[in-house]
């Protein structure tokens, strides 16, 4: 069993951020980056794409995947220990943090790695529908990130199409309205569950249409390697009556779920399941646990957002640890809602 100050799990931008900074801070961080985590390969979701367009720094952008060994050789060059595996439990009840792994734990189940401080990077993963066609289109006219993807020149004047009823359908129509000649929103039921300002405002918007009772049943498309998709079978749950639509663009906004299972019923989660940290901090309800990036923000979900979250948790661990594991982290749960009191083994 090994001892670190502290360990960072995860590989996204939040991870590396977390890590290029401890180990300026010669914190001697330890980063577990997974090994296919979540089924997603070390380096998190940007790992899936192609082209980053939006990451400052890179005016005629850069592959995600690029960006990501960018990122490893960043962590690695200052001093952070990164190993290839993925942490598969975790004891938060008292400090040092005790982890486990697939591979390398020790005799009589003991821990592989105790640690004063936890990173906790682990991201989220964008739901999908699994229709007929997605696997063939995907990245090629079907995305699961409008901001991300919405601004490429296959989608510019071209018939859209949203799958979701809730804010982030409605915002993502809404920005796709600026590339799109048209944005057609899918609910599969017979109202919105986005806010109120944000349905009105959708429902309002002269690019946008709504269709209530209606879903994708299959994506169809060029039949050539890298073919992009042109239409979208879709059906009615009132009928069951069938139509394929012009499409050029399908956008999911079905939800996201954030990899919490390491964490789940030790550090406090909202109702969907992301890590509760006290606005513009990093401080999880347990004292010496932080989190970042994706896992614990369900609003932006962006790479340059989870990088930031990641300097912050590295300032907030070292903080903490400087002043010896005292400080004295207070979740609030909703604005102006309940506090939670530290971790009473501390
Ligand atoms: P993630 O990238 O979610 O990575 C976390 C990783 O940690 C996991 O993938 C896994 O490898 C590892 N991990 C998880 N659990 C464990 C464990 N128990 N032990 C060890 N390791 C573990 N954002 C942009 O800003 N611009 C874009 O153009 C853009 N394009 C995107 C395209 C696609 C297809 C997708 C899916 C997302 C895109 N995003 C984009 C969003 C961006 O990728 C995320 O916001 C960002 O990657 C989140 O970073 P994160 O640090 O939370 O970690
Ligand atoms: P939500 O879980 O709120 O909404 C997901 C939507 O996808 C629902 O309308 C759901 O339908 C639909 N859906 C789920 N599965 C399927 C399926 N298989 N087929 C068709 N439709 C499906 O996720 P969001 O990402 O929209 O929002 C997450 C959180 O982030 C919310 O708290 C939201 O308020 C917040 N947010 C706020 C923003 C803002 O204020 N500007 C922007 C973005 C997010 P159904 O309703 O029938 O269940």
């Amino acid at each position: 069993m090994v001892h670190s100050q502290v360990v960072v799990i995860g590989s996204g931008p939040g991870a590396h951020t977390a890590a290029i900074y401890l180990s300026r801070a010669e914190l001697s961080p330890v980063l577990y980056e997974g090994m296919l985590a979540n089924g997603t390969a070390a380096g998190g979701q940007l790992t899936t794409t192609t082209d980053v367009e939006n990451f400052p720094g890179f005016p005629d952008g850069v592959g995600g995947q690029e960006l990501m060994e960018k990122m490893r050789k960043q962590s690695e060059r200052f001093g952070t220990e990164i190993i290839t595996e993925t942490i598969s439990r975790i004891d938060l009840s008292q400090r040092p943090f005790k982890m486990w792994t697939e591979w390398s734990d020790g005799p009589n189940d003991a821990p592989a790695r105790t640690a004063d401080a936890v990173i906790i990077a682990t991201g989220a993963n964008a739901r999908r529908l699994n229709l007929p066609g997605e696997e063939t289109y995907w990245q090629n006219g079907i995305s699961a990130c409008a901001v991300c993807d919405g601004a490429v020149p296959i989608f510019r004047n071209k018939p859209l199409y949203v799958i979701g009823g809730g804010d982030s359908a409605a915002e993502e129509a809404m920005f796709l309205a600026k590339y799109g000649s048209s944005v057609t929103v899918l609910v599969r039921k017979d109202k919105l569950r986005a806010s109120k300002v944000m349905a009105e405002r959708l429902l309002a918007h002269p690019k946008c249409n709504v269709r209530f009772n209606t879903v994708a049943t299959e994506v169809i498309g060029e039949n050539r390697p890298n073919g992009l998709m042109t239409h979208l079978r879709i059906k009615s749950t009132i009928d069951d009556k069938e139509e394929i639509v012009d499409a050029n663009g399908l956008f999911y906004a079905v939800g996201h779920d954030p990899a919490n299972a390491l964490v789940k019923g030790q550090v406090k989660l909202d109702e969907d399941g992301y890590i509760v940290t006290q606005p513009g901090t990093s401080f999880t309800s347990v004292p010496g646990v932080f989190a970042c990036g994706d896992v614990q923000d369900k609003r932006y979900r962006q790479a340059i957002t989870s990088a930031g979250s990641g300097c912050v948790a590295a300032l907030e661990a070292e903080k903490f640890l400087a002043e010896g594991g005292h400080s004295e982290p207070k979740v609030e749960v909703e604005s102006g809602a309940a506090e939670y009191k530290s971790n009473p083994a501390l």
